[in-house]
């Protein structure tokens, strides 16, 4: 086979040290019964391990130069559909199956992480848990606790829906071509307590304004709303409106939007 040529512009740094594509492959007790996506599975390093725990796998690439390598490996139980994973249709393609459990499991491509979740969560497919590649620094967004510099509206966004662990970091030296950045497997659980929240737009809406400018403090990002209203749950919290966003729990803000939905 001629030598692949990789494209940086999609992200291709494939995963070539076993240890870590095993470590994915097992971090989740798979069934037979499961169905997996799996976001681009290049020259199919981390699908053959998938293979190995017998699920079914339904597998989005954008890049075509790789079915020489993946109509190798392709089966009766792993379907390789050539095609941008954000103009996919999910709920389609996984209603030909009868599955116990559905996971996303993938080596991200890094330059379309957020749009991926974003994709997935928007299309509504009940997904049971994700284990997903991602920059380490990314990872630590995706996990980051109040009051950090990683805190942010997307930190909110994605805890909202799931419990998300960072599992292990992943050296750039593992990677064909090395990346210029570590990487890190982050799991994402579908939450088993969910938020007793009102109205999901109050929610958002009100997350985004209060993360609007970065630097200014509550007071100043939610000028639109009834502050009052505002100040008296932050202050049952021990809070104020001189705090800023990146101060502010999530299960506060949900209080919030509650109080805001009445
Ligand atoms: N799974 C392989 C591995 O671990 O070695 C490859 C992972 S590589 C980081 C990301 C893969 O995503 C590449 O094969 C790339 O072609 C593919 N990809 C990039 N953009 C995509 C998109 N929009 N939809 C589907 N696949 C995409």
């Amino acid at each position: 086979m001629a030598e692949f040529k990789h494209k940086k512009s999609l992200g291709q740094n494939f995963l070539k040290d076993e240890k870590v594509l095993n470590d994915i492959a097992q971090a989740i007790k798979l069934e037979e019964n499961d169905l997996v996506i799996e976001i681009g599975p290049g020259q199919g390093a981390l699908t053959k391990k998938l293979q190995n725990e017998n699920v079914n796998l339904i597998c989005y690439e954008i890049d075509e130069r790789t079915k020489p390598y993946l109509d190798k490996i392709k089966n009766g139980k792993t379907n390789i559909i050539y095609q941008d994973i954000l103009k996919s249709d999910l709920q389609k393609d996984i209603s030909f199956y009868k599955y116990e459990k559905l996971y996303v499991i993938a080596n991200l491509p890094y330059y379309i992480t957020t749009p991926i979740i974003k994709k997935i969560i928007e299309s509504n497919i009940n997904v049971d848990g994700m284990l997903l590649m991602v920059q380490d620094e990314v990872a630590n967004r995706f996990c980051a606790q109040p009051k950090s510099k990683e805190y942010g509206s997307l930190t909110i966004y994605l805890n909202y829906y799931f419990e998300i662990k960072k599992l292990f970091v992943v050296p750039s030296y593992c990677f064909e071509p090395a990346p210029k950045v570590d990487s890190a497997v982050v799991e994402f659980a579908k939450r088993k307590k969910t938020w007793q929240l009102k109205n999901e737009e109050i929610f958002f809406n009100l997350v985004k304004e209060a993360f609007h400018l970065k630097r200014k403090n509550l007071k100043n990002n939610l000028v639109n709303y009834d502050l009052e209203k505002i100040d008296k749950i932050l202050e049952e919290n021990n809070l104020s409106l001189q705090n800023r966003a990146e101060e502010i729990p999530i299960e506060v803000f949900i209080k919030i939007a509650n109080f805001l939905s009445k």
